[in-house]
C-alpha cells in the first residue's frame, strides 16, 4: 500500500485550505469529507472576503475545483471511522466508511463541531430563522423584531448586548432561568422585554419561525432571532489519537496546528469553537498545512 504524506479529515474551509497548501507543496494527500459542515443549514455564507454571500455548497464546490489543479490531491466523500497508530513506524492506518484503508505519515483533523440545542425544536429553524453568530447573520436581521433565546445568564447578557447593535427591538427568553437583579435592570434600561417562563415549543413552517409557545400556553410572535447553543466534536478522533485537551475543551497546540501527539495536526473549529468564522477556519487550515510541510521537509531533507 502506498504511504501518503498526509490525510486531511474534514472538507470545510479548514480542510480545503489545508489541502490547497499541501497540493501546491506537491504532497501526496487524501482529503476526506462527509458533507456535514456546520453551515450546511443556511443559504448564504457571509463575510469571507471576495466570497461574501456565497451558498455554502457552492463555496465547497469552488474549493474542490481549485484542488483539481493539483494532481497529488485526492478527494474521498466518506466518513473516517477509525485511525490506528502503528507504534513501530509512527504511521497511521485510516479506516473509512467506503471500506477502504489508507496509510499516512501525518494527519490533519479538521472535522469541525456541531451544536446541541437545549430546546430540540430550535434545530427546525436553525439557519433560516434562528442563528447563533451575529457577525454571520446580524446584517440580514438588522432593525427587525428579534428574539434572543439563551439559558445561562452570561450567554443571555453577551448575546443580547451584541445583538442590540443590529436591532433595538428585542425579546429575551431564558427558558426558566431567573436573571439576577443587575441583569434585569441592565436589560430593562434598554427597554428589552424579558420572559423567564419555560418554553414549550417553537411553532412555524418550513424552517421559518412564527411564534414561541410557553408552558402556560401564552405565545410570543417572532420570526427571527438568535440562540446560544453549546458545541461538541462530532467524533472521538482527537481522543483516539491521544491529543491533549485543555479543561476548557480546546485542543492543546503550539499555535500553528501541531497537537501534543507527533504527526497529528488540527485546524478549524475542531481545535477551538471560537471565533466562529469561515475565514479564520481557512486561515487555521493554512497554518496547520504549513506546519505539516515544514516537518516533512525537515524530516526528509
Ligand atoms: C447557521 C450557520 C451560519 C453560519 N454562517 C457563517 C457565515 O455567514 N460566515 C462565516 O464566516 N461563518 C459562518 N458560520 C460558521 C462556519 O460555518 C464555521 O466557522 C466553519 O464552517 C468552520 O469550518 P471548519 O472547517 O472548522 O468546519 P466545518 O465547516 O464544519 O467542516 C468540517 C467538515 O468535516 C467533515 N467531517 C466531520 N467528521 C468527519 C469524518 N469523521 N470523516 C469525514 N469528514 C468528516 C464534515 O463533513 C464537514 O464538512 C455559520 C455557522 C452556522 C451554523
Amino acid at each position: 500500500m502506498d504511504v501518503l504524506d498526509c490525510i486531511i479529515i474534514g472538507g470545510g474551509p479548514a480542510g480545503l485550505s489545508a489541502s490547497l497548501v499541501l497540493g501546491r507543496a506537491r504532497r501526496e494527500i487524501v482529503l476526506f469529507d462527509d458533507k456535514t459542515n456546520r453551515n450546511r443549514v443556511t443559504d448564504e455564507a457571509r463575510g469571507f472576503l471576495t466570497r461574501d454571500r456565497t451558498n455554502p455548497q457552492e463555496f465547497r464546490e469552488m474549493g474542490l475545483q481549485e484542488l483539481d489543479n493539483y494532481p497529488s490531491v485526492s478527494y474521498v466523500n466518506a466518513t473516517v471511522t477509525e485511525i490506528i497508530k502503528d507504534t513501530d513506524n509512527e504511521r497511521f492506518t485510516v479506516k473509512a466508511s467506503n471500506k477502504q484503508e489508507y496509510v499516512t505519515e501525518k494527519i490533519i483533523l479538521a472535522t469541525g463541531i456541531q451544536e446541541v440545542f437545549f430546546i430540540p425544536s430550535i434545530r427546525n429553524y436553525y439557519g433560516k430563522s434562528l442563528f447563533s453568530c451575529p457577525y454571520c447573520d446580524g446584517w440580514e436581521q438588522r432593525d427587525k423584531p428579534l428574539v434572543v433565546i439563551a439559558e445561562k445568564e452570561d450567554h443571555v447578557m453577551h448575546l443580547t448586548k451584541l445583538i442590540y447593535n443590529w436591532s433595538k427591538d428585542l425579546v429575551v427568553l431564558t427558558n426558566g432561568l431567573k436573571l439576577s437583579k443587575e441583569a434585569v435592570s441592565q436589560l430593562e434600561r434598554r427597554k428589552i422585554k424579558i420572559i423567564e417562563e419555560r418554553i414549550k415549543t417553537l411553532i412555524g413552517n418550513d424552517g421559518y419561525l412564527e411564534k414561541i409557545e410557553f408552558e402556560s400556553g401564552e405565545t410570543v410572535k417572532r420570526s427571527y432571532g438568535f440562540v446560544a447553543p453549546t458545541y461538541y466534536r462530532p467524533n472521538k478522533l482527537v481522543e483516539m489519537l491521544g491529543c491533549e485537551i485543555h479543561e476548557n475543551g480546546k485542543v492543546i497546540t503550539d499555535g500553528v496546528g501541531r497537537t501534543s501527539e507527533k504527526n497529528v495536526y488540527i485546524a478549524g473549529e475542531t481545535e477551538t469553537a471560537r471565533p466562529s468564522s469561515l475565514m479564520i477556519s481557512a486561515a487555521r487550515g493554512n497554518k496547520a498545512a504549513v506546519s505539516v510541510n515544514v516537518d516533512l521537509t525537515e524530516e526528509r531533507f
